[in-house]
């Protein structure tokens, strides 16, 4: 089996990883790296939790401390985008980690907070700039960063960069950048407009491809409620308090159906948070807190707002709504059984959301098994407009389907709804979170203070020098070393 030893990585690199316990690679890393350090250009299709962001980050940090240049001001070596504030203060957490015996500059460009502090951290160029595509067009447009200088770009969660209306963003982004460049990009999924920007952004890239989207459908285990609309908030209620939940995340389609939910819960006595890209920073961290310290243990979250969510020990995610989008309910269910834990998946579906079902099996190629708690009106009314799902309501392990079974279903509905676009602009990208390499206090778990937090109340990271000899921070307190199982959504 690989080591991170065997990579040769820099002796910075690789102190840095033995103090965050990393002992094995994961397949994502064990593939990635080397293809990276040889200074090909890679597509990897991973999806968060497989350990993708070691994955560039090492090889990267790799090449900036084997080759120490001048920065020339304004400009920044390595340029990674993300599709949201969290993911990018992840992302930067991360560098800083595994170079934090390397003295290099890096910072955060997001968007939604004043820019003034990060035209000022450009201002005599970066080692490493992690930025949205919004932000960082706007920098760019304001002469307070040139990207000629740019020798590797990352574009990672490429698919959700997609989904959030930021491909044009990046294709003016990639045409500043410079032809000679090493190009790393990362999806969860590759489709038609993703793959074709592949072919015009990496020049004969290597590709890479771990935990396709099934074998994460095929770890947790998924039921169906069959429900009428109306009586969603109360079966959701019955849910969490049959259910034994550790930490239940529940996905709604709308910021305002999150709410909604959350008063419902409240009033039924189960304490209930909402996260979504209303909620002011402060709200949200002190939401996310409540939420990992098991203060809170049920967490109302839209799917854009979910994303940056950096929780472990997540037992139960409920579909309060189903996503119209099936990949959307892969990335949903994935929240939880990491790590190669069981997990609980528990979706309530409604009539009008029965289409939305039909394409969630046929993507997973299983049929989850159902319970029907549908009135027989409804249920008549059902049965008049759509077939049947043709199986048992018995619970249990769900059934493999026949590869090509679900082809000739049609989707019932033309419209999906699609009220979470609002949610998807630019100015609503969700501010950076937690972080995932602080330095937990002793009497806390990992993973739960951000230095984001503690060092930036704006949310920008200004430049942080990333000193040789920095204290690490990663005492025997910890405990146990982290095995290549590895937990974490963004
Ligand atoms: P990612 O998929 O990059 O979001 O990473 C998922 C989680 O796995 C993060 O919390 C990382 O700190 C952790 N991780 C990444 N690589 C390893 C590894 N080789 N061993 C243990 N944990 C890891």
């Amino acid at each position: 089996m690989t080591e991170f030893h065997d990579f040769n990585l820099h002796d910075a690199i690789t102190r840095a990883l033995a103090e965050e316990k990393y002992l094995t690679p994961t397949p994502i890393q064990a593939q990635t790296i080397p293809t990276v350090m040889s200074g090909r250009d890679v597509i990897g299709i991973a999806q968060t939790g497989t350990g993708k962001t070691a994955a560039f980050a090492l090889p990267i940090l790799h090449r900036l401390a084997g080759k120490p240049r001048a920065l020339e001001p304004k400009t920044c070596r390595v340029l990674v985008l993300s599709p949201t504030r969290e993911l990018s203060g992840q992302i930067l957490d991360s560098f800083r980690a595994y170079g934090r015996h390397l003295r290099l500059k890096s910072a955060l460009a997001i968007g939604g907070v004043p820019m003034g502090a990060q035209v000022r951290s450009l201002f005599h160029g970066l080692d490493i700039l992690v930025a949205t595509p919004g932000r960082l067009l706007d920098l760019v447009q304001s002469n307070a960063l040139r990207l000629g200088s740019v020798e590797c770009f990352v574009l990672d969660e490429a698919d959700r960069m997609l989904d959030m209306g930021f491909i044009n963003d990046i294709r003016k982004i990639v045409a500043k950048l410079p032809a000679e460049r090493q190009t790393l990009m990362f999806s969860a999924t590759m489709p038609r407009a993703i793959a074709e920007l592949a072919g015009q952004m990496l020049r004969d890239p290597v590709k890479v491809a771990v935990a396709p989207v099934a074998s994460t459908a095929e770890r947790v285990d998924q039921r169906i409620i069959l429900v009428d609309r109306a009586a969603k908030p109360e079966i959701l209620v019955e849910v969490l308090r049959h259910e034994t939940v550790e930490r239940a995340l529940v996905f709604t389609r709308t910021k305002h159906g999150a709410d909604k939910v959350v008063r419902r819960l409240v009033q039924a006595g189960i304490e209930a948070e909402a996260i979504h890209g209303n909620k002011s920073q402060g709200q949200r961290e002190r939401v996310l807190a409540a939420f990992r310290n098991g203060k809170v243990k049920t967490l109302v979250a839209t799917d854009i707002a979910a994303r940056g969510i950096d929780v472990d020990g997540i037992s139960h995610v409920v579909n309060f709504d189903l996503p119209n989008v099936a990949e959307t309910y892969v990335h949903r269910i994935g929240r939880t059984a990491r790590a190669g834990a069981e997990g609980i998946a528990i979706s309530l579906c409604d009539s009008e959301e029965m289409a939305f079902l039909r394409d969630i099996e046929k993507l997973i190629r299983l049929t989850i098994p159902s319970t029907d708690r549908r009135t027989q009106r409804e249920r008549s009314a059902v049965s008049a407009n759509a077939p049947s799902r043709g199986f048992a309501n018995a619970p249990g392990k769900q059934r493999r389907r026949q590869r090509g079974n679900g082809g000739s279903q049609q989707r019932q509905h033309g419209q999906p709804r699609n009220e979470q676009r609002n949610e998807q602009s630019r100015n609503a990208q969700s501010r950076h979170g937690p972080s995932r390499h602080q330095q937990p206090r002793r009497d806390q778990p990992r993973h739960e203070q951000s230095e984001h937090e503690q060092s930036n109340q704006s949310g920008i990271a200004s430049v942080a020098f990333l000193h040789r000899n920095a204290s690490p921070g990663r005492g025997d307190a910890q405990g146990a070393p982290r095995s290549t199982g590895h937990s974490k959504g963004s």
